[in-house]
């Protein structure tokens, strides 16, 4: 890994790690999630940073996938269990990363269960290593505390303008003999839950991405070309397009989703309803072993 890269790594690290303890310390039951999301968004770019995708505040069995939409009208509510996901980026250069907090003290072990996952995760990760041994080592933290793991999650390669590059860390032993390799980069995010280890594709749809280069014929080019230029291939939210198009810009952006030009994301809810718990982190590999970008176990200590 070259130096630059290096440094890159280590300032998207402190500021990941700034904006998880700034949403921990203003989340709470009857806030606006269009507000802690427009908190969150604004104290990355604050620091010089972009988002790499919209804030992901799920609620409860929703597992994630879930940001405000352009006049959110809902709060957290009270008794809940908030999975807070944010993303930054630096030129391109990605960390991923997500807490869970809960409002009521009953929900505490489902998050300890996600911390010890990460924790098995960041301990047998090193250059050589399958993907499903650490998968099964995420599975086994889990179940140890009585839960389930959900298993159409996982985590993800992460390269240069791509969140999601391929190869997947799963959350059990899927059987995924490719290896780990030194000077990748991963998040890896275990999610447990109290349901039944599934999630499944809800209706709405809060979270879009760009598929393709826009071209002059298309419609909206304008919108289209002002996305690719402004955001690129990274996931964006209409509400990151008001200012430019106004508030109907959520109807240009779902008419443009329904007729395939972009991408758009299903909230994902757990199948049993669920609750459930996420905690992720970025690692890179190195020859020792895989080193925490972020570091987020230190701050729910
Ligand atoms: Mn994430
Ligand atoms: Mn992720």
């Amino acid at each position: 890994m070259t130096v630059d890269l290096e440094k890159i790594y280590e300032r998207l690290g402190s500021i990941a790690r700034d904006v998880l303890n700034y949403a921990l310390s203003i989340v709470e039951p009857g806030m606006p999630i269009l507000e802690l999301c427009e908190r969150i968004e604004g104290r990355i770019r604050q620091h010089g940073a972009k988002p790499a995708f919209p804030a992901n505040i799920s609620i409860n069995e929703i597992a994630a996938h879930y940001t405000a939409t352009i006049s959110d009208k809902s709060t957290i509510p009270k008794d809940s269990i908030v999975k807070i996901d944010i993303g930054a980026h630096i030129d391109g250069y990605i960390v991923d990363t997500a807490v869970t907090v809960t409002f009521n003290p009953m929900y505490n072990q489902l998050i300890k269960a996600s911390m010890k996952a990460l924790e098995a995760a960041q301990l047998s990760m090193k250059p050589g290593v399958t993907l499903s041994s650490v998968g099964l080592q995420v599975e086994r933290a889990i179940r140890s505390f009585g839960f389930k793991p959900i298993k159409n999650l996982s985590g993800h390669l992460i390269r240069r303008y791509e969140l999601h590059a391929g190869k997947s860390i799963p959350n059990y032993d899927n059987g995924d003999r490719q290896r780990i390799n030194e000077g990748e980069v991963y998040a890896v995010e275990p999610f447990s839950t109290n349901g039944v280890g599934i999630v499944d594709d809800g209706s709405q749809v809060t979270i879009y991405r760009l598929i393709k280069s826009p071209r002059t014929k298309d419609p909206y080019y304008e919108v289209l070309s002002y996305i690719n230029s402004e955001i690129g291939p990274l996931p964006f939210t209409p509400r990151w397009l008001v200012h430019r198009f106004g508030d109907n810009i959520n109807n240009v952006i779902n008419e443009l989703y329904l007729k395939g030009y972009i991408y758009g994301y299903p909230v994902l809810i757990e199948h049993g309803k669920g609750l459930v718990a996420q905690v992720e982190d970025t690692f890179i590999i190195t020859r020792d072993g895989a080193v925490p970008v972020v570091n987020v176990l230190s701050l729910l200590k």
